[in-house]
């Protein structure tokens, strides 16, 4: 993995190893975008899609907007009002995209096809499968539910992951109050029917139950008066504390918010078993098993894979691993024009000691041997775009130039006239690997890879001599390159209910309460995929603050 023109990144294992003809008459290299998530679909905005001959594959011809989902379990949002017809979404590129509501069932990279059936029944032959080749596919695909399994859980406990779900969820709320309000049933089945559990502390978990106690305090209360005393929401979390993704005082401000609240935050406690009626979980510090009886269930203690992307990770040899690892370019290890973005797959970074021997020969321009502060001072902006864990680490020692990371390896000496050897370089370095982090399973992310893969996609003939990395050290400025992949994190908000939020926001920024979910409230509104979703959005809130939810199942 020698640098082409000297350049300081590993370019052989580059995004672009096969750039489409620049020829006019050539035929358009075909482009196959496997789901119309968040990734698929910002790719799909973001791409010239004139350039390239492009299918897109989903067994739901909808884009959802996954972040309002639990506000759909309890009806203060329509489910009509998140989605957005795939068709209406590309309807000015539908020249150059096609879309077939089909489900994939298996990619198979030596042939460069995938292999689908039909979501909306058979075709002509009585069965609705078929094949499509391509030039470069997109793997899109998002996460499954995640049971670790548990038995129990798939016969017994709801999941949030699709609008399907989210709307089940809210008959079933309304049936376990139907079904407490019967005059021949006891108390104690009462209160079992009106026990909602929620497993797993994580935003999704904490905000449906936030959700449901509003809809609890809000609504049901004056329609189901005779038994609003026996609700009971219960959180069961296997750390120590929920949203622990989060920082500590959005986490203590969320649990004390739901002691107030009468939430029961259950934590340190493993479910193992799950009946129709009892779930079973071990406490992990005494590790004794309790079982307690509930209504409904609802799960969301974790992600994992889907099977299509488990057997193409078997095929390419990627075993053992939850997602697809692709280069820091997105392209799948391994594997000539697959790429894969969102959930279903995660960057894995390499590690600047893997290269060591050769950045120093890169910063060592004179050939020396040995490299000073300025060879060093020349080059970090590039090996900090290459390894971004170089500037994460300084930044968590709270360092304020390399000079001081150097120091600290060799030993006191003056700024300017500091000189390291080979051995020297790499004690400086040697821990800065620690700082490799993968990006969350979020929106955001799956949003951003897409929009950085389309850029990739729309600039690959300008890169095709220089595919991508920066060269600028070469002295050869203004030729183009793609740099790698870089996530930019914005924020991340938790509804805590009440009309209470808290948000994390850019440069270690906390902010929580009533002032917050107005910021949530106009951050969400805006980040409506159209006009048409925002207005709904918009007039489902407004129906609700004036009339409240809708309580028919
Ligand atoms: P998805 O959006 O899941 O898209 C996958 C696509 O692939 C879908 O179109 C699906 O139909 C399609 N597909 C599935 N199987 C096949 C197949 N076999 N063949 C073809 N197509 C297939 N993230 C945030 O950043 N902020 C939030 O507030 C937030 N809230 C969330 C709340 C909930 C309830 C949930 C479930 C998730 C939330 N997330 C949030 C996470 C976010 O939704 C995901 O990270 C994001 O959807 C990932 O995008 P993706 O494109 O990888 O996958
Ligand atoms: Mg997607
Ligand atoms: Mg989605
Ligand atoms: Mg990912
Ligand atoms: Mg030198």
């Amino acid at each position: 993995t020698a640098a082409s023109g000297g350049g300081l990144v590993a370019y052989a294992d580059s995004a672009a190893e096969s750039a489409p003809e620049p020829s006019q008459d050539a035929p358009k290299k075909k482009v196959l975008v496997l789901g119309t998530g968040w990734a698929g679909t910002s790719f799909l905005k973001n791409l010239d899609c004139s350039r390239y001959e492009v299918k897109v594959i989903s067994p739901r011809n909808y884009f959802a907007f996954t972040p309002l989902l639990p506000s759909v379990t309890c009806g203060t949002v329509e489910p009509r009002s998140i989605i957005e017809p795939i068709r209406r979404m590309f309807e000015k590129k539908s020249k150059d995209v096609t879309f077939c509501e089909a489900e994939c069932f298996k990619i198979d990279a030596s042939k460069k096809t995938v292999h689908c059936r039909s979501a909306v029944g058979t075709n002509l032959d009585g069965n609705g499968d078929f094949m499509l080749d391509y030039d470069y596919l997109v793997v899109a695909l998002g996460a499954n539910v995640n049971t670790f399994n548990t038995p129990g859980v798939l016969e017994h406990c709801h999941f949030l992951k699709e609008v399907e779900d989210a709307q089940k969820i809210r008959r079933s709320v309304i049936d376990c109050f139907e079904k407490a309000s019967l005059p021949n049933i006891s108390e104690e089945e009462k209160r079992k029917a009106l026990h909602f559990v929620v497993i797993g502390g994580g935003p999704t978990g904490v905000e449906f139950a936030a959700e449901l106690h509003d809809f609890l305090v809000e609504d049901l209360v004056k329609l189901y008066p005779a038994i609003q005393e026996l609700v009971k929401i219960t959180i069961i979390q296997s750390g120590e504390h929920i949203l622990n993704m989060f920082d500590e005082r959005i986490a203590a401000f969320a649990e004390e918010k739901f002691q107030r609240d009468g939430i029961e935050v259950a934590t340190g406690f493993r479910v193992v078993r799950v009946s129709d009626d009892l779930i079973s979980m071990k406490s992990k510090s005494v590790g004794e098993d309790v079982s307690v009886p509930y209504g409904m269930a609802v799960w969301s203690a974790g992600i994992g894979t889907r099977p299509v992307i488990m057997d193409f990770m078997q095929q390419i040899g990627q075993t053992n691993r939850r997602a697809l690892a692709t280069n820091e370019w997105l392209r799948v290890r391994e594997c000539e024009g697959v790429y894969a973005i969102g959930d279903c797959a995660t960057v894995s970074q390499r590690k600047i000691m893997d290269d060591i021997s050769m950045v120093f020969k890169m910063a060592d321009k004179d050939n020396s041997g040995t490299l000073t502060l300025k060879e060093i001072n020349d080059v970090l902006e590039d090996i900090c775009i290459r390894y971004p864990q170089v500037e994460l680490y300084m930044k968590s020692m709270h360092m304020l130039d390399i000079a001081d990371l150097i120091k600290g390896a060799i030993g006191d000496s003056h700024k300017e006239s500091m000189v390291v050897d080979i051995e020297e370089f790499k004690k400086a370095l040697s821990h800065v690997d620690s700082q490799v982090k993968s990006a969350p399973a979020t929106a955001q992310v799956a949003a951003q890879q897409g929009y950085y893969l389309a850029e990739c996609f729309n600039k690959m003939e300008k890169c095709k001599e220089h595919p991508e990395g920066p060269l600028r050290m070469t002295g050869e400025s203004g030729r183009h390159f793609f740099r790698p992949f870089r996530y930019k994190h914005l924020g991340q908000f938790a509804p805590l209910g009440g009309e209470q939020a808290a948000a994390e926001l850019p440069g270690d920024w906390v902010s929580m309460g009533h002032s917050t979910q107005w910021l949530w409230y106009s951050v969400y509104a805006s980040k409506q995929v159209s006009w048409r979703t925002r207005m709904l959005v918009v007039s489902d809130w407004t129906r609700r603050f004036i009339f409240g939810r809708d309580s028919s199942r």
